[in-house]
Order: structure tokens, then C-alpha cells, then sequence
């Protein structure tokens, strides 16, 4: 592997701490994915690009900038990537999922702030990820409190715009939202020099889209009674098309996908078969969050299918590509967008639709309803969700967690009992 300290002190990055995140990740990786047994061929693309997941795609976007390209940071699925890539920008996910980073967002932060909001915010002060000291400019969302006010420490010194998502989705707020992609988009074309055109956005909708379809195609295969990859396989894959050039990720989950269909048809499963079938839902796992996954598929079950901005909310649905106008653009945009559910909005009875489907539609026998410690939302939510699954008959289990390992034992006790409870 390249050394890359030349790289990341360039980046103005505390070189020291770093190298401290970068001493455990390789044992983290190894527990995690290497211990699996009958992985598809197809993951060591996914594999090489966590073993330097500091180094190969930072690389790239440092040469993509120096021919004058822009690198925009995002934390939110709601964002559309599409009017970025239009305008010739690239787009790369800022999430923190690393306890490494908490500490240094907690001098800032209120500590009942959720892990994934402090870490984020750490990565950024404590100087530790190369990511965010590439992007040229931060993308937030008025999604939940702790984002909308850590954006205004995070945008004291870098170009931060925030994009004023509805709490609500009725036609009025589809509009309005329409309205702000397009505000969104008059932003990206003063920061990149490039202006926005009916082609290169409908280009760039048709990228996403391929990408979109090549994610749900490795999903698909995942809906089979046998099942060719794991939870923790396909996790990563999710995890990382949020850094990696979108018509690359479309290649590579196409030929992951190839594979994992040729698997299907041979009857070639990562488990034995009776092994239970799990659907997690929740608050978002950024890499490298793999804790759940995890425990869940070292106790005897396995994850196949994730409804969490990390999983189908992230490329579920696609926007309408005949468009003739930037206004229908924008509408198309808008339209996709609002079709994703997350607690943030109110109502939010989608989501339990959601669940209720990809239960069916991926065999699933038991939901782990999980959420990062101090996301009120989803902590609200659990409620509904939680009455909604027992109607259907749909066991369910509900959890909290947060970055540490502290709680590691407990989580094992609790899904262990669960997994037993699904196999009498
Ligand atoms: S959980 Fe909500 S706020 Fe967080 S990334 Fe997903 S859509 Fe955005
Ligand atoms: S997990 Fe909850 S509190 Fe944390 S960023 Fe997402 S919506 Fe906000």
C-alpha cells in the first residue's frame, strides 16, 4: 500500500492522531470481513479501497481538483447529487461512524448529541479525516437539530450551505423543496463555473440512476432464500458508494451483482440454510460502523436487507429521466427525493410501509429496530414502529447503541436471545 503521510500532511492534517486511527483499522477490517467464510470474488474491489480507504479515493480527488474540479462534503441522503454532478462537481459523503472522532466533537457539542453528529464534527476539528479537508464545500440540511446547529460550527471555515429540507410532504412542500433544489442549484453553478443545462442534468440523472439500479440489482439478490453475500459484505458496499465515483460504483455492484445472481442459481449461500433472516432498520451505520452487522451475523443469523439511509433509502426509487426543462428537472428531483422516509418528516408512516414490504419482499424472518443513542427521531419513532410490527405479527427487536464497544456484550445478550426466540 502507498505511503500516504505526504498526502495527508499537504491536507493540513494532524498526522500523529491520524496514524493512530490508521493502527486499528486494518484489526477492525480483519474481524469484521477477512473471518468470513465463502465471501463472493467480487468484494475485493470493496476490500482494497477500505485497506486505504484514507488514501485511494483522497488521492483521486486531489487530482480531480487540481484540473479545477470542486469537491462538494454531504451528510444526508436528501441531497441531490444529481445537480452536482451536473455542473461537474463531485460529491462525497462526509458521515462520521467512528467512536475515534467523538471525543473531539464533544468539546464542542452538547455530549447527548448523537455519536454520528460528534464524530462527524471531530473528523473535521481534530484534523483526522482527509475527506473533510478536500471538500471545497460542506452541503447540510435542515434534518434534525444536532445537524442544523453543527453545520454552524462546521461552516466557520469552510463554504457551508445548508438546503432547507420539509418536515412535511404534502404538494406544497414537494414544491417548495422543487424550489430549493433549484436555489441549491444556482449555488453549485457560481461555485463550480459550470453552468447547469437541461443535458448535463439530465446526464447526470441517468448516472445516479445506473448507480441506483446496480445497488438494488446486489439487493435483489439478497431477497433469495439462498443468499449469496452477507449483511456486513453489502454494508460495505453501501457504506462506500458514498465516497466513490458514481459510474464506478455502478460497474463495480453490476459485476458483484453478476456474480451474485450466477451464486443463486448455484445454490451457493453464505449461510446454512434455516439461518434466520434479518431486516435492520434505523438511524444510519457510516462506515466504518460495522458493530451491528456484526454481532448480528457472528450469533447465527444474518442480515439481508437494511432500511437506513446506509440501505434502500439511499437508492430506492429513481427520478424520471424525460425531463425537457430545468423547472421539470427540478420537480423530477423533487418528486424522487420526497419518496425517502426518514423520521425526520411528519407524518412518517412511509417508513413502516417500507418495513412492512421488505419484510415480504426479503423473506425476512425478524426486524432490529436500531438507533444511535440520542437521535430523538427515531427514538420517537420506535413506538410507532414497534406497535406497527407486533400488529403484523412481525417480530421485532428494538435496541440503542452508539459508537463504543462498552455495549457490546449487552447488544450480543439481547440479539442472541432474539435469534433464539426466532429459531423455536
Ligand atoms: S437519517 Fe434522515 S437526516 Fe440522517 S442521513 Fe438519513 S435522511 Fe438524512
Ligand atoms: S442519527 Fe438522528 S440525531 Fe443523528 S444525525 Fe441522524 S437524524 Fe440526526
Amino acid at each position: 500500500m502507498a505511503d500516504r503521510h505526504e498526502m495527508w500532511k499537504s491536507l493540513g492534517m494532524n498526522i500523529e492522531q491520524h496514524d493512530v486511527l490508521c493502527s486499528v483499522l486494518p484489526g477492525a477490517v480483519g474481524d469484521v470481513f477477512m473471518s468470513q467464510k465463502n465471501r463472493p470474488k467480487g468484494m475485493e474491489f470493496w476490500d482494497m479501497v477500505v485497506a486505504d480507504v484514507h488514501g485511494i479515493r483522497p488521492a483521486e480527488l486531489i487530482e480531480e481538483q487540481k484540473k479545477g474540479r470542486k469537491v462538494f462534503g454531504t451528510f444526508c441522503v436528501y441531497v441531490p447529487d444529481e445537480v452536482i454532478i451536473a455542473c461537474n462537481g463531485i460529491v462525497t459523503g462526509l458521515c462520521g461512524g467512528s467512536q475515534f472522532w467523538v471525543p473531539d466533537g464533544e468539546a464542542v457539542l452538547p455530549k447527548n448529541t448523537c455519536p454520528l453528529i460528534k464524530a462527524s464534527v471531530g473528523a473535521r476539528l481534530g484534523k483526522t479525516c482527509p475527506f473533510f479537508r478536500i471538500a471545497d464545500m460542506y452541503v447540510g440540511e435542515t434534518t434534525c437539530d444536532g445537524k442544523k446547529k453543527a453545520y454552524e460550527i462546521l461552516g466557520e471555515d469552510v463554504p457551508m450551505y445548508v438546503m432547507d429540507v420539509p418536515q412535511m410532504k404534502r404538494p406544497e412542500d414537494i414544491e417548495r423543496w422543487a424550489h430549493e433544489i433549484a436555489l441549491f442549484a444556482k449555488k453549485v453553478e457560481e461555485f463550480t463555473g459550470v453552468k447547469l443545462t437541461v443535458e448535463n442534468l439530465k446526464k447526470a440523472i441517468h448516472i445516479i440512476n445506473e448507480k441506483r439500479k446496480a445497488m438494488q440489482r446486489v439487493y435483489d439478490t439478497r431477497k433469495n432464500k439462498t443468499l449469496p453475500i452477507s449483511g456486513r459484505d453489502s454494508l460495505l458496499m453501501t457504506q462506500i458508494s458514498f465516497f466513490d465515483d458514481p459510474e464506478r460504483c455502478a460497474t463495480m455492484c453490476n459485476k458483484l451483482a453478476d456474480e451474485l445472481e450466477e451464486r443463486v442459481k448455484n445454490n451457493v449461500s453464505v449461510v446454512d440454510a434455516g439461518t434466520k433472516r434479518i431486516l435492520v432498520t434505523g438511524t444510519p451505520l457510516a462506515i466504518p460502523n460495522w458493530k451491528l452487522h456484526n454481532i448480528i451475523e457472528t450469533t447465527g443469523a444474518a442480515v439481508v436487507c437494511e432500511e437506513m439511509c446506509t440501505g434502500t433509502r439511499y437508492f430506492e426509487n429513481l427520478v424520471d429521466e424525460n425531463i425537457n426543462s430545468l423547472e421539470e428537472g427540478f420537480k423530477a428531483l423533487a418528486n424522487r427525493y420526497m419518496k425517502t422516509n426518514c423520521a425526520c418528516f411528519t407524518p412518517n408512516t412511509g417508513r413502516i410501509d417500507d418495513i412492512k414490504r421488505m419484510v415480504k419482499e426479503y423473506n425476512v424472518d425478524g426486524v432490529i429496530d436500531c438507533n444511535l443513542k440520542f437521535c430523538c427521531l427515531y427514538d420517537t419513532e420506535k413506538f410507532s414502529v414497534g406497535r406497527a410490527l407486533k400488529e403484523a405479527n412481525i417480530p421485532v427487536l428494538q435496541l440503542e447503541t452508539d459508537y463504543t464497544d462498552t455495549d457490546a456484550e449487552q447488544l450480543r445478550t439481547r440479539i442472541g436471545a432474539f435469534v433464539e426466540m426466532l429459531n423455536k
